[in-house]
């Protein structure tokens, strides 16, 4: 289902996902992808934490500026991010943070699943991504190379 899909997408196209090293060069290659056919952005846990924040921008530029008419919003197995939102790390973060950053910043606690779906979601609400652009959220499996369509946020 997502290699079909993955055919259908005219370029260029957004790719949002996180910055894990081991994504690095496998993601392009999984998604075959033309090059200089996608605008590659990367957040830890591939989410979108401000709603008008550099992200948001960069998406609205590769939106209306550059005319990518899909955004893909792929999420990882074994993400760091979405295991600092309950873990102990989460608690040794909190010293660098100001005040109330760290409980911003997991507002979406979850799984790797609920944080990409809440990313895709996020996007999707956005007033700066304009309504015809399809946005897809993916999960990539690390172990087995595989990637997951995880629902259609809207049709
Ligand atoms: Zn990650």
């Amino acid at each position: 289902m997502v290699q079909t899909l993955l055919n259908k997408i005219l370029p260029p196209i957004a790719v949002l996902t996180c910055i894990d090293a081991r994504l690095v060069g496998v993601l392009e290659e999984k998604l075959q992808l033309p090059p200089k056919s996608f605008y590659m952005l990367k957040t830890a846990g591939a989410a979108v934490l401000e709603e008008s924040g550099e992200i948001m921008f960069s998406l609205l530029l590769a939106t209306r500026v550059v005319q990518c008419r899909t955004i893909l919003v792929i999420g990882h197995t074994d993400c760091a991010f979405a295991a600092l939102s309950t873990g102990k790390l989460k608690h040794n973060l909190q010293q660098f943070l100001p005040e109330g950053r760290l409980e911003h910043i997991f507002s979406v606690v979850g799984d790797e699943a609920a944080i990409t779906l809440a990313t895709a979601e996020r996007i999707r609400n956005s007033p700066l991504i304009p309504e015809e652009v399809a946005i897809h959220p993916l999960l990539f499996d690390l172990n087995e190379g595989s990637l997951k369509y995880l629902s259609l946020v809207r049709a």
